[in-house]
């Protein structure tokens, strides 16, 4: 009897226990990443909109962090010492180094460090993912040159019964949505092989984003007898299958046919190319030209009106949350404003806050789907930025080191400088809402006390591999 008894408290504690995981943990994970964009970047997009501290992340609710995104090590084979490189992990006291290294104009101590210390897209993608460091360059793969297979939340959320979507503005197979996605390389540059295993892994029920084969980065078809590009689509034979409906994805590519899938009934699985070459709409007014985003003129190019027949990112949002929706077991999905990333590699600040807008409304566009489906209790969104890009200080930052940047008022670009055309090791921000955002807080790695006054937040900082311990856990809880 007593045996019995002890059976059936373990069985109620069992129950019980699983009854409250179940409850506190979220049925649905968003992880929006704005690519590039450190805490400068959405200030000014954010003053651009004269919505500086008041936009809808500022609001009541929402945890405020910094986050740390250093790579393991810079290249592949670079690390001769086991584990991580010490000297790219993030120390405040050398990133506000206000030393002057030459007499060249901001040539500072901190700027320098930021400057080459830095991440690419690949590395910290994949520590969102995984929760593990590894070398620019590598998609879910380790440095001991193996794939992180089941490792990605992607894959880890398909276990646990969720549907699962990666939508970006860029190249659908580029390193952040291929990370997030889910896919395994040694490189991030073998898109045909990256294309395929997002395709055909089984995972992914939604993929959205650029890179269409038979059109320019103005959105005008490519003529007849041009040469095409299908490596961002897996390749011509994948592109064929495609097309013919020999794949079990439903292919949309018109802005109206995007549009169709914000309401209503939807397929199994949708794989949406926009009309468009690199990205929706940040590259628009170079037409054919290649793909060349390390080009890095002083100016914005002459405004150009938008491209007529490509999706906002925030329609791909509304899209892809109606597309996923429909599982009990909820969902996993993963947006990237991709094209932040190129504006800042070639310094347009009007592009750079053109897309971080487009990344707001779509963070707008999130909150309000939450907000109408079961509201914060049930859904963990994450902002964040796999790196900053541009190196952005104030108009005087080049005489005077960190010259914060300055605030023209809304419709003005705010006065700012870039001082580089790369990547940097700066803090980036992480806003989180709903179940789990609360866990962020137990992960705090660091304080920065310049980047707090600055900023206006606590100043406390977690890192990249924290937003897949958090993502991570919501997902298994809400499984059991
Ligand atoms: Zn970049």
């Amino acid at each position: 009897m007593k045996t019995r008894k002890v059976r059936f408290l373990l069985l109620a504690a069992v129950v019980l226990f699983s009854f409250a995981a179940s409850a506190w943990a979220a049925k649905n994970v968003v992880i929006m990443i704005s690519d590039g964009a450190g805490f400068n970047v959405w200030a000014a997009a954010d003053m651009y909109e004269g919505r500086l501290g008041r936009q809808v992340y500022d609001q009541p609710g929402w945890v405020k962090l910094g986050c740390t995104t250093f790579p393991l090590t810079r290249a592949r084979g670079g690390n001769l010492i086991e584990g991580q490189e010490p000297q790219l992990v993030y120390s405040p006291e050398k990133a506000w180094d206000a030393a002057p290294r030459s007499e060249k104009p901001g040539d500072f101590a901190g700027y320098y460090y930021l400057k080459s210390t830095a991440t690419d897209s690949a590395a910290s993608g994949t520590a969102l993912a995984t929760g593990r460091k590894t070398y620019n360059g590598a998609i879910n793969w380790s440095n001991d040159d193996r794939p992180m297979r089941g490792q990605t939340i992607a894959e880890i959320a398909k276990r646990k019964g969720k549907s699962v979507g990666v939508i970006t503005s860029v190249p659908w197979s580029h390193a952040t949505p291929a990370a997030l996605g889910g896919a395994h390389n040694w490189h991030r540059n073998h898109y045909v092989e990256i294309a395929k295993e997002m395709l055909d892994a089984g995972h992914l029920d939604v993929i959205m984003g650029a890179g269409h084969p038979d059109f320019d980065n103005d959105g005008a078809p490519l003529p007849e007898k041009e040469k095409r590009d299908y490596n961002f689509v897996g390749g011509e034979e994948t592109w064929k299958s495609l097309k013919e409906g020999k794949m079990p994805w439903k292919l949309v590519e018109s802005k109206a046919d995007f549009e169709a899938l914000t309401a209503g009934p939807t397929p199994d699985k949708v794989l949406g190319t926009a009309r468009v070459a690199a990205t929706l709409q940040e590259k628009r007014g170079s037409g054919r030209a290649a793909i060349d985003y390390k080009k890095t003129p002083d100016a914005d190019p002459p405004d150009v009106p938008f491209t007529a027949g490509v999706p906002t990112l925030s329609t791909m949002t509304k899209a892809a949350l109606n597309c996923l929706d429909d599982n009990p077991q909820g969902f996993f999905l993963a947006i990237e404003g991709g094209a932040v990333d190129w504006a800042c590699h070639a310094n347009q600040p009007r592009r750079m806050i053109e897309e971080q807008a487009d990344f707001i409304r779509s963070v707008e566009a999130v909150v309000q789907w939450i907000e109408s489906h079961g509201g914060w209790d049930e859904t963990l969104l994450i902002l964040t930025a796999d790196h900053d890009c541009g190196l952005i200080w104030g108009p005087d930052s080049k005489t005077v080191a960190f010259d914060p940047i300055q605030d023209r008022g809304p419709g003005k670009l705010p006065a700012m400088v870039y001082h580089s055309g790369g990547h940097s090791n700066s803090l980036v921000p992480l806003l989180s809402r709903g179940p789990g955002s609360d866990r962020f807080a137990e992960l705090v790695k660091g304080l920065d006390r310049r980047a707090a006054n600055v900023w206006a937040f606590s100043g406390r900082y977690v890192d990249n591999t924290d937003v897949f311990k958090v993502m991570k856990s919501e997902v298994v809880e809400a499984g059991q």
